[in-house]
């Protein structure tokens, strides 16, 4: 019997808040241990939370931007349960009234739809560091300096059907919350992970099949991974004619399996009930309004866009709007400066790129400080002009980089011009087939490669100044005669 699985996703994403939920603590990632609580965030006896407004307006923004209906009011509520890294005892959550419900997002190039279910905003727990395998050294530190930071959880509906899907899904939310600047992406410092549900049902059959949980899957190869040895299991299970049971799973890296954590019967009854010490939150219309103007273009649409208006391939479009949020920016406005946009496309994910790979950073600010798309596109003109070569604007872009100077100014100053005069270059040519005639003799036995050659040699001796064609023309004048 054929099966299909059904898959759904939990995701947590950090909100980039500067400070924590409901108290100032910084939410900086790497300080020393227990260096960053305080009262609240400890959840000593008296204490009260005060909710941070930036952790609205981000989950807001993320809301908005999935086109989810956000909630005129939504209610935080306590989720009661012991662990050592939740001192309270619970966690503030929301969970009959989220901050927002109903949104989806499309697959990139699919018109598979995913729905959102609801995001609703919540606090971090602590973290627990083990140490030691055997028991008698076996060791657990507790650091809260993560406790109470702000996240979002972000559930959507079961409505993906492969790992792949999954997997699209997870890379697509990912994608959008970084552009939108509501979260950093690292998934490996736990600030974007991932739980996912997963059911299999016979062709066919509407009915859903019973689901397991995969918890904390903190990169996109995991999440598809561990879904596939999930539906894999379950495949096996109701073949063999037995019962999946509704369980918790881990995934286990190192073994590449996923493990039982905990049956549906041991699962912790949360005992919800409303946070008593919080008010209920309340958005006015006038709010998600101003939230849905700051809203940027989502990446996907930027792609679009770019294609159809700039002639990018669909590589290149990809390419310019990943990674680096401000690369696409500085592109459009190469172009709009007069460079034509294959050029400038080849400069951004060419140069641009490298210098940033350089200088170890994605802040493409860095060198927009130095080199204003303005003034690239002059010297993109330069090189479509023939005034200069490629060889030669490479060389022109790091002086540009390094001095501050105009593309024009470096050019003039350094005497770089192109020389396509062909007197000018008939001393070097004669010089360099005097110096190669083996190259010569290769070249004329038939192997036209050691053309390029000598055009190579002549253009190492001019500095790369002279115009590669002139050059070309004047060694096949030479030896042809
Ligand atoms: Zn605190």
């Amino acid at each position: 019997m054929e099966f299909e699985p059904v898959i759904g996703l939990e995701i947590h994403a950090q909100l980039l808040t500067q400070t924590k939920i409901f108290c100032g603590c910084s939410t900086s990632f790497g300080a020393p241990a227990n260096t960053q609580g305080c009262p609240v965030c400890l959840g000593l006896p008296g204490a009260l939370p005060v909710l941070n407004r930036a952790a609205v307006e981000l989950g807001l923004r993320a809301a908005v931007a999935l086109g989810c209906r956000v909630e005129s009011t939504s209610i935080f509520a306590r989720k009661n349960y012991f662990y050592p890294d939740l001192p309270k005892g619970y966690q503030i959550s929301q969970y009959e009234l989220p901050l927002a419900t109903g949104g989806h997002l499309t697959l990139p190039d699919s018109d598979i739809d995913i729905g959102i279910t609801r995001i609703h905003l919540e606090e971090d727990a602590g973290k627990s560091v083990h140490e030691g395998y055997l028991d008698s050294d076996r060791k657990t530190y507790l650091d809260f300096n993560r406790s109470g930071v702000p996240l979002i959880e972000i559930v959507t509906e079961p409505d993906m059907r492969s790992s792949a899907d999954a997997k699209a899904f997870f890379v697509a939310l990912r994608e959008i919350l970084v552009a939108l600047a509501v979260n950093d992406g690292n998934m490996e410092e736990g600030s974007l992970r991932c739980d996912a549900n997963v059911s299999i049902r016979p062709d066919g059959q509407s009915a859903l099949g019973v689901k397991a949980e995969v918890k904390n899957l903190n990169s996109f190869r995991f999440l598809e991974r561990a879904l596939d040895h999930e539906i894999a299991r379950q495949h096996e299970v109701l073949s063999s004619g037995g019962r999946v049971i509704q369980e918790t799973r881990l995934w286990d890296a190192g073994a590449d399996r996923t493990a039982a954590m905990r049956s549906k019967e041991e699962a912790p009854d949360y005992r919800y009930f409303p946070e008593p010490d919080l008010p209920p939150l309340r958005i006015t219309e006038a709010w998600v309004d101003e939230v849905r103007r700051s809203v940027p273009e989502l990446p996907a649409a930027t792609r679009d866009r770019l294609r159809a208006k700039y002639g990018l391939t669909r590589d290149q479009a990809e390419q310019v709007t990943q990674i680096r949020p401000g690369l696409a920016p500085y592109f459009e406005e190469l172009v709009e400066a007069s460079a034509p946009a294959r050029a400038a496309i080849n400069w951004t994910l060419g140069e641009l790129t490298r210098k940033l790979n350089d200088e170890q950073t994605d802040e493409v600010g860095v060198i927009r400080e130095r080199i204003s798309p303005e003034s690239l596109s002059r010297l993109i003109v330069l090189v479509e002009r023939g005034t200069i070569s490629g060889t030669v604007a490479k060389d022109v872009f790091e002086k540009m980089y390094v001095e501050g100077e105009s593309a024009e100014a470096i050019v003039e100053r350094d005497g770089l011009a192109q020389i396509d005069d062909a007197n000018a270059l008939s001393g070097t040519v004669r010089e360099v087939l005097s110096q190669h005639a083996d190259a010569v003799e290769q070249y004329r036995s038939g192997k036209r490669g050691a053309l390029g050659f000598l055009v190579g040699q002549v253009m190492k001796a001019t500095q790369g100044k002279a115009n590669p064609k002139v050059v070309d023309k004047l060694l096949r004048e030479a030896i042809d005669g």
